[in-house]
């Protein structure tokens, strides 16, 4: 199935007990053993089948079979949150003492956890001096356990040349760990390109609406743990907390995700509800209708704002004086995902003052809703990072980021058209008992 129909059919059949056409919504805890023994048999991981509902859910397995055929991998396991599916990807690898290179231009809490919190647990995060291949060759070290990035880094739109850096990741024999939020399935499949691991905040374009939190760990099932039992032994060593099961030998293939099953999803619980997993496959059936809207609406604010004299700057990868232009081309077909930075002359006040007049975009952080959204990340997703920090993330103190939903263009238009009048009125044209409060 290509990706359009697979958004709608894949990893679901009929339910054969009721003929329910829509899958059914399992909400519950618990399954019923039919005797101690199949029970036995459940805990070994000898059968197949839910034992609680912390590890797995019917409902919740259709969106992990959905989110493995959009991406082209093995298999998928679904979490409560795209922050949690970063997580555990990433400690599901990398033991302490080890570290993981990963690029300046982060989602904000992606670059905390990296920044601050891994390195509490004994897990460096390098950052690369920029995200081209060379310098995130130069960070690798021996005790370097995986590549991180964003195939479109979010706040800065920065695009990842993924091919370039599988490459680098397999020369040292570590997996490749892609963010696909942003650009979703739809637009970019980073395992066609090298990576062995896909990771995304479901709560973004996939689920849609901006109504559910979710993310997913996918395994293109491609690196080979075994052959590298050295590296990464937590594949191929007994694990005692699981009365001496050795990964690779039960899971084969699957073992990355076995082990963040077994492991991490069972001990930490940050277990998606079937609920929301019923409602993120809602989202995702229209998935490729609503991203080429958003992808035509983008370019037209992009150009909207770029010939505006209001407006300082532009970065929108789908311009040819960008950066990222080719990178575009090559791995987007020139269908840039939508979300784009400007900024106005003045600074944080300018950013400030722009903002606070938008009337049918939302303030918010989040980003790939249906609605058209802004987010002034130097006074809040960017806001724990110090100046020279937000610099290399992309953020100025006046980036506005905007993620365009799929309202008419001519209304999105309008609202920026009045916020940007109101941000660049001189004093002379405000009232005076708002010049003077
Ligand atoms: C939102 C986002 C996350 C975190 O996802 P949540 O579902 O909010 O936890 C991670 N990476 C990227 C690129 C994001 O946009």
């Amino acid at each position: 199935m290509l990706p359009e129909t697979a958004a709608i059919h894949a990893g679901f059949e009929v339910d054969p007990v009721t003929r329910a056409v829509a899958v059914p919504i399992y909400q519950t805890v618990s399954y019923e053993f039919e005797s101690a023994e199949h029970a036995a048999s459940l805990f070994n991981l000898e059968v197949e089948g839910h034992r609680y509902g912390r590890i797995s859910n019917p409902t919740t397995a259709v969106l992990e079979r959905r989110m493995a055929a959009l991406e082209g991998g093995l298999d998928a396991v679904c979490v409560s949150s795209g922050q949690a599916a970063v997580y555990f990807a990433l400690v599901n690898l990398v033991s302490p003492g080890q570290n993981i290179v990963t690029v300046p231009q982060l989602y904000g809490t992606t670059h905390t956890l990296f920044a601050h919190i891994l390195p509490d647990l004994g897990i460096n995060g390098r950052f690369a001096k920029d995200s081209s291949p060379s310098s995130i060759a130069a960070q690798i070290d021996a005790d370097t356990r995986a590549i991180y990035c964003e195939s479109v880094g979010n706040p800065a739109g920065n695009i990842a040349d993924i091919a370039a850096l599988a490459e680098i990741a397999h020369a040292h024999d570590i997996p490749l760990i892609v963010d696909n939020t942003v650009a979703t399935p739809i637009l970019f499949r980073p395992i066609e390109h090298g990576a062995d691991i896909v990771v995304h905040s479901l709560t973004k374009f996939l689920g849609g609406h901006g109504t559910t939190l979710g993310g997913v760990v996918i395994d293109a099932g491609r690196f080979n743990w075994k052959n590298e039992a050295e590296r990464f032994p937590m594949f191929s060593k007994p694990d005692e907390s699981y009365h001496g099961l050795i990964y690779h030998e039960h899971f084969g293939r699957a073992a990355y995700l076995g082990r963040l099953r077994s492991v991490y999803l069972r001990t930490i619980g940050a277990t998606l509800s079937p609920f929301s997993a019923f409602l993120l496959l809602q989202g995702i059936e229209s998935v490729a209708v609503r991203v080429d809207r958003h992808v035509d609406n983008t370019r037209y604010v992009a150009e909207f704002l770029q010939t505006d004299h209001r407006v300082a700057w532009v970065n929108y990868a789908g311009f040819s004086t960008n950066p990222y232009y080719k990178l575009a081309q090559r791995y987007f077909h020139g269908r840039v995902p939508s979300i784009l930075t400007f900024g106005l002359h003045g600074g944080y006040e300018a950013g400030i003052r722009f903002y606070n007049a938008l009337q049918l975009v939302r303030r918010v952080v989040n980003l790939g809703d249906s609605k058209s959204l802004a987010c002034h990340p130097a006074s809040t997703t960017h806001r724990q990072m110090n100046a020279q920090e937000q610099l290399s993330a992309g953020v100025r103190p006046e980036t506005i980021r905007l993620s365009i939903g799929i309202e008419h263009i001519d209304d999105i238009i309008t609202d920026l058209d009045q916020a940007l009048s109101q941000a660049t009125a001189t004093e002379m044209q405000m009232p005076a008992a708002e010049a003077l409060p």
